[in-house]
């Protein structure tokens, strides 16, 4: 087995002070963190990060692998070529692993084994396959409105009675979901939710098969709810204007030491869309196609988002003050984008979520360890998220220390995954990568 060495390097391990050490790599395992590795393993295979500082790998853990990006206007945005682009984004920007939120297991298995057998760049893959809401309940009376039946039977589990529900989520865990995802949220009275004791037998059912359970919320009720069904994690920041409720909320998603996925992202994105400038989004152009981008600027479709800017703003607005009561009040937050939706881009849009989680009061360390510690206790996989002997080689090599300043990591100057280098340029160029365990 030949051994990679990473040396030379500031690793950054969050909560921790930075430490010079080289790491050594070998079988998708770290096996070494020290000084002067090059010496017991002489001859292993150099990569110098002599000036640059080393990460663990980042996660999404809200990506929708089967949506765009785009408005879903052409049916380009859709074509394998596209998603198979989409899986490279992430590893471009140094996500290397992602929790897909809803349908896709057939195509996640699909991409799951082109990717083992070396014939497609991805991201580790973890998904919880069809969600869980009620019978016409979001996203099967809104996103999924115009969708032929099959496709709404891939996406979604629309279940009304205890019993039904736990029959279908224990049929999940049998088939090998990841998590199991469940919509608890009626857009404000506009579709049906699930009942309250349905919630719970789902929560319960994922806990006894060993699987957690996150829990979409629209609301500080809904987020009350899912809190005392035993979610494991809330989706999405509530965006009421209410600062006493929502401090309540996230003492008590404090003292339950459940997790958070704010989703800020999304929220960003809307506001961009709404705005009167044609391409706000910075660095857009790197992280997706023309014809992406040029449908997301088309002035039609723009005009629906621009006519509801004050709502988006004021979303947005709430998003992140919600988000800062979170974090004063020690709730611990699992970084996830929502990648997938309208300019919430593959890859790229994790960048936004920290720069985003920093605006609300995180720290850059603390943004850091959202998209890597954080992340992985959510997914159950803690030896993702960490730099220590043991631990999946999933680590980027990055150009400057994030924690002075984050952009760094959007810029990886080696991502490896699972033990497998890929320098920037092959990632950008789309060549072979090396394997070097
Ligand atoms: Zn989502």
């Amino acid at each position: 087995m030949t051994v990679l060495v990473i040396s030379g390097g500031t690793v950054v391990r969050p909560g921790r002070d930075l430490l010079r050490a080289d790491i050594a790599v070998r079988d998708g395992r770290i096996v070494g963190v020290g000084a002067d590795l090059r010496r017991p393993f002489p001859d292993a295979r150099i990569i110098d990060a002599s000036g640059m500082y080393v990460v663990p790998g980042l996660i999404d853990t809200h990506v929708h692998l089967g949506g765009s990006a785009g408005l879903a206007r052409s049916p380009e945005e859709f074509t394998s070529e596209q998603f198979e682009l989409n899986l490279l984004s992430y590893l471009r920007f140094g996500v290397t692993a992602v929790l897909d939120m809803g349908g896709m297991l057939h195509l996640v298995r699909h991409w799951r084994e082109l990717a083992r057998l070396g014939e497609l760049r991805s991201p580790r893959l973890f998904a919880v396959g069809p969600a869980f809401t009620a019978p016409g309940g979001h996203p099967v009376s809104t996103i999924f409105r115009d969708f032929p039946e099959e496709a709404v039977e891939m996406l979604a589990r629309q279940v009304d009675d205890p019993v039904a529900a736990r029959e279908e989520a224990a049929k999940l865990a049998e088939a090998g979901v990841d998590a199991i995802k469940i919509i608890y949220d009626d857009g404000e009275g506009r579709f049906p939710k699930l009942r309250r004791e349905v919630l719970r037998a789902i929560v319960e059912e994922a806990h006894r098969h060993g699987l957690k359970a996150f829990v979409h919320i629209g609301s500080v009720g809904d987020a009350l709810d899912a809190l005392e069904a035993g979610a494991d994690c809330l989706e999405h920041m509530v965006t009421e204007g209410d600062p006493g409720a929502v401090k309540r909320l996230m003492d008590a998603v404090a003292a339950a030491g459940t997790l958070y996925t704010p989703t800020l992202s999304v929220y960003g994105a809307m506001a961009e869309l709404a705005d009167e400038r044609d391409l706000p989004w910075e660095g857009a152009e790197r992280a997706a196609s023309p014809a992406l981008l040029r449908g997301l600027s088309d002035p039609v479709a723009r005009k629906a988002f621009r006519e509801r800017r004050k709502f988006f703003n004021g979303k947005l607005r709430n998003a992140l003050e919600n988000t800062r009561i979170a974090i004063e009040a020690g709730v611990r937050i699992a970084a996830g984008t929502d990648a997938g939706n309208p300019a919430v881009f593959h890859g790229y849009s994790l960048h936004r979520e920290l720069e985003l989680l920093v605006m609300a009061g995180l720290s850059p360390g603390g943004a850091l360890a959202a998209a890597t510690a954080g992340a992985a206790a959510k997914l159950g996989r803690e030896e993702l998220g960490a730099i220590a002997p043991g631990a999946a080689a999933d680590l980027l090599v990055v150009p400057g220390n994030p924690l002075e300043d984050l952009a760094a990591l959007g810029r990886p100057r080696w991502v490896i995954l699972d033990g497998v280098a890929y320098a920037a340029g092959e990632l950008w160029e789309s060549t072979g990568g090396e394997d070097v365990s």
